[in-house]
């Protein structure tokens, strides 16, 4: 017997309209790439969504057509997501930190039929105009006024395109497992791949991320998304703001510590999320200028391990409660969040600190469990590690165009390329992606709990650790250092500092200071990068 409730599909655009209707004059305030504040709210955004997807339907673009955008956190950028979705097509976000030719790559292998991108990008896509093989028009995210001199073939202002079209364009219909947006995981094994979002499985992470012990996001918060649009769905507040008729403040291209800050305060910001290297520059900012944090509540951090001095700063000295998260492009990305248990509420702070240094837990809609080489499934006892595997309605089942498929097992299960412990309370704690973990003498070194560790010491900025050939052990842990600005420290010091904290042999076999440390393109540390650079290190008992 079916049950008789409608069949009300999840569609991202029911988000937009809901937003308009109920919450129609909660601002939208964005940071604009051509410089000033710029103001509006949910019942603008709405009709100007509509009006991009009468555009784009006038240009003949269609049901699963893909459309790029190489835009920063803005208010048009929202507005032309939710006007491609709305009439099926599907909103490609391209990285703009990675290498041209990596971006001209992802738009033709996904076959962008236009392209959308900000001022700020012109030059670069002048450049990559001459190699994108099926982009038709490019719609330059401004008015006339800024249109962009740049030798763009069939370029239009973004306010042109959408002047005079209709502001109440029926969205089409589909179904909800159609198509809604798709975005290219780094390529650090082969060519990049992309995960292929629907309209169910956004839908259904926004509803996670409203959720109270995830993000939490209410309807009297003002968040400011400084994780990109362009990484990950920006990790669902791009939905789950307008769903719950919280503020957003866009940050644009400023992301530096004192932009951060000022927005913060000027926008009386309650909640925000970015990857730990944004919030080291902020940190640091905080620090040396004496500012304070009035009005933030609650951070969330993920995207690469959360150091515990991070959690503690803001925390103990700024009154910001910190949500460690773990999660990928392919689960779209929320995985695990760190909201502490309720049994856990008595415990004192530092041991608190213990539990919101672990990756969290997962909310319902994502299943995960490690197992071995062997694919069996291993014990959920806080200290065995294992491959990390994950299920639910907003993961990926197969890569676009069938790319990667040795990901997913017969079970349904995805292999997030993760070593991993589950402990007994549902905790997930990462020791290292499967490729970056450091094996010695037969056993799994942590790379994250040392680098966390040496994060810890007063005068350390940025800490990374990599396994480097061993005539004995085969790999032992090589910890690379940056020094804060005007500090100093000895190779004894950091030792020092990280000795009784872990295992003896986990100690680094030495310490390197170097100047920067390499990123990727969404801010984590380039392990590849460092591993090329220390291929011909020999450590100082590996003689033999
Ligand atoms: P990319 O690989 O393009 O940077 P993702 O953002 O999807 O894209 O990367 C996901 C990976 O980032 C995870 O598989 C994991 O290795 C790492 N990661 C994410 N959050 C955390 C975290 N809180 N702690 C440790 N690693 C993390």
């Amino acid at each position: 017997m079916l049950g008789l409730m409608q069949d009300w599909p999840l569609l991202i655009h029911k988000i937009i309209d809901h937003a308009a209707l109920y919450y129609r004059e909660r601002e939208v305030v964005t940071r604009a790439p051509e410089g000033p504040i710029e103001r509006t709210n949910y019942g603008e955004i709405a009709v100007r969504a509509r009006q991009v997807a009468a555009a784009l339907d006038k240009r003949g673009i269609k049901l699963g057509d893909r459309v790029g955008t190489l835009a920063w956190n803005t208010a048009r950028h929202l507005e032309s997501w939710y006007g491609i979705a709305g009439i099926g097509a599907v909103y490609h976000t391209l990285n703009p930190r990675l290498f041209p030719d990596q971006i001209a790559w992802i738009a033709n292998d996904a076959g962008d039929r236009a392209l959308f991108f900000d001022v700020t990008f012109a030059e670069l896509v002048a450049k990559l105009a001459p190699h994108l093989k099926t982009v038709e028009f490019y719609v330059a995210l401004t008015d006339r006024a800024h249109l962009p001199k740049a030798d763009i073939p069939n370029l239009v202002a973004y306010e042109d395109f959408i002047a005079g079209m209709p502001r109440d364009f029926a969205w089409k219909e589909f179904d909800e497992h159609t198509a809604c947006g798709l975005c290219y995981t780094s390529g650090t094994t082969g060519n990049p791949k992309g995960a292929l979002y629907s309209h169910r499985s956004n839908t259904l992470l926004a509803m996670i991320a409203c959720s109270t012990d995830t993000l939490g996001l209410s309807g009297r918060d003002a968040v400011l998304p400084v994780v990109p649009m362009f990484h990950a769905n920006a990790w669902g507040i791009a939905f789950a703001a307008p769903m719950t008729g919280a503020k957003l403040v866009m940050p644009g291209p400023r992301l530096d510590g004192a932009s951060l800050c000022a927005l913060f305060a000027e926008e009386k910001v309650t909640m925000t999320a970015a990857v730990p290297t944004v919030w080291l520059g902020a940190l640091q900012y905080l620090e040396q200028s004496g500012k304070t944090l009035p009005y933030l509540k609650k951070v969330l951090i993920g995207g690469a391990a959360c150091p515990r001095s991070m959690i503690e700063i803001f925390e103990k000295k700024y009154g910001v409660e910190v949500i460690h998260s773990w999660g990928m492009t392919e689960m779209s990305p929320l995985g695990t969040l760190g909201t502490l248990k309720a049994k856990f509420a008595d415990l004192p702070y530092e041991k608190k600190l213990d539990y919101k240094m672990r990756q969290g837990h997962p909310p319902f809609g994502v299943e995960m469990r490690i197992v071995d080489a062997e694919n069996r499934e291993l014990p959920r006892d806080g200290k065995t590690m294992g491959k990390l595997k994950v299920r639910g309605p907003a993961v990926a089942k197969a890569y676009f165009k069938g790319e990667g498929a040795a990901a997913f097992d017969a079970e349904g299960w995805f292999d997030t390329g993760d070593v991993a412990t589950l402990d007994s309370d549902g905790y997930m704690t990462i020791t290292d992606r499967a490729k970056d973990v450091i094996k010695s003498g037969g056993e799994w070194i942590s790379s994250i709990d040392i680098e966390n560790l040496a994060v810890g010491h007063p005068a350390v900025a940025e800490a990374a650790v990599i396994g480097v050939r061993h005539p004995k052990w085969d790999e032992r842990p090589l910890l690379i250092v940056v020094v804060k600005p005007g500090q100093t420290a000895s190779k004894k010091d950091i030792l020092d500092h990280l000795a009784g904290k872990i295992a003896t042999w986990w100690m680094p076999d030495e310490v390197v200071f170097v100047d920067a440390i390499p990123h990727s393109a969404t801010g984590k540390i380039q392990k590849t990068a460092l591993r090329e650079r220390f291929a011909e290190f020999r450590l100082p008992d590996a003689a033999g």
